[in-house]
């Protein structure tokens, strides 16, 4: 476990508002403006609630609630790295879903984002380093998702020759999977990905749908977040036609939602880990299921006896597969992933 914890890790699938610790969300809610949501909020962020999928995609609103200004928005990243960095994650991909509400605009909170990220960087130079997905909600309308991708689109253009220019290095597709059809979603990523030129994540095999799932594989996504439950036929064609696409595994996300019902039975120990499909551990949302990055090495590795050898390929995948296009900070990282690897 303490080895697993000083590995260093690329974390590839972590939603920003599920990343906020209960603790530091507790302490948001304690100030005097938080009175009013004080009340309804506290009970659902003590320690070591155990939440389904409905429930989890209830209290998001809420954690929406919380962060009510750019300012609790700046300070909730700077947190979140801040534990990112704790746990020996060396490379994140944020993602989030630039919303609309009394404190925001889409722009307003994708600008905030990027600043944050930006600051961090500056007051951490030798610090982690974060990028940016811009994340679009299947369980809103269509029309919110095309006004993000051409807002993301005017901010690329706009910060295009600043420090901020590479943060942005991709879009995805996440929600409430009962929510929202793929085929409404699907041409406005095509026109993204022909504007933008970003890699592309979906949120995959949530729910059983073998036709929604077929036809996310035919777009051909970069990478593909849970792939867990998934018809034989799906499974089997993800893993001998679409050996490029990586999967971001979300062990504790996906045994708390109920999706697997054991960690012997998720398809990471049936199928990736035999296979060699390419595959990273990711956390989804460690502040909702009290998890680290670290925890959720240890658990694979616990529950199937890997060589610390094959942790340490596992979290160089992590790696290989990010978003990050720009040579010089990947030749960077990976100086820093050896000579962190050789200390752990
Ligand atoms: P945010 O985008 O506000 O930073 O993060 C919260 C959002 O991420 C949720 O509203 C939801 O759209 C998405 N999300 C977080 N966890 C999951 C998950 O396990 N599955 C899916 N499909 N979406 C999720």
């Amino acid at each position: 476990r303490s080895w697993c914890k000083s590995l260093p890790k690329s974390e590839l699938h972590a939603h920003l508002s599920g990343c906020i610790s209960k603790e530091k969300i507790r302490e948001i809610l304690r100030r005097p403006e938080n009175e009013k949501l004080r009340a309804k909020a506290t009970s659902l962020f003590s320690p070591r609630t155990s939440l389904n999928l409905k429930e989890c995609f209830e209290l998001f609103p809420i954690i929406h609630e919380v962060i009510n200004s750019p300012a609790v928005l700046r300070e909730v990243v700077f947190s979140v790295l801040d534990d990112f960095a704790a746990d020996n994650v060396i490379y994140v991909e944020l993602r989030t879903t630039p919303r609309s509400s009394d404190a925001f605009t889409p722009q307003l909170y994708i600008s905030t984002v990027l600043e944050a990220v930006d600051s961090y960087h500056k007051e951490h130079p030798n610090g982690l380093l974060c990028r940016v997905l811009v994340s679009i909600s299947r369980h809103l309308p269509v029309e919110n998702a095309r006004e993000i991708m051409k807002v993301t689109e005017a901010i690329m253009k706009e910060i295009a020759g600043t420090t901020r220019a590479d943060l942005i290095v991709g879009l995805e597709l996440s929600g409430n999977p009962h929510r929202g059809s793929w085929d409404d979603f699907k041409p406005i990523f095509e026109d993204s990905r022909r504007r933008l030129h970003l890699p592309i994540s979906l949120h995959f095999g949530e729910v059983l749908d073998d036709k929604e799932a077929n036809a996310m594989l035919d777009f051909r996504p970069s990478r593909l977040g849970h792939a867990v439950v998934l018809s034989d036929a799906v499974a089997t064609r993800m893993i001998t036609e679409e050996r490029n696409i990586g999967v971001e595994v979300c062990i504790s996300s996906n045994l708390m939602t109920e999706s697997v019902t054991s960690l012997q039975e998720h398809p990471v120990v049936t199928k990736l880990l035999g296979s060699r499909h390419p595959f990273s551990l990711c956390t989804d949302d460690p502040g909702i299921l009290d998890t680290t990055l670290s925890e959720e090495y240890a658990r694979l590795s616990e529950c199937v006896a890997l060589s610390r050898e094959r942790v340490s390929s596992i979290a160089l995948k992590g790696l290989q597969l990010s978003f990050c296009r720009d040579e010089n900070v990947l030749e960077s990282l990976y100086r820093t992933f050896f000579r962190k690897l050789q200390q752990a």
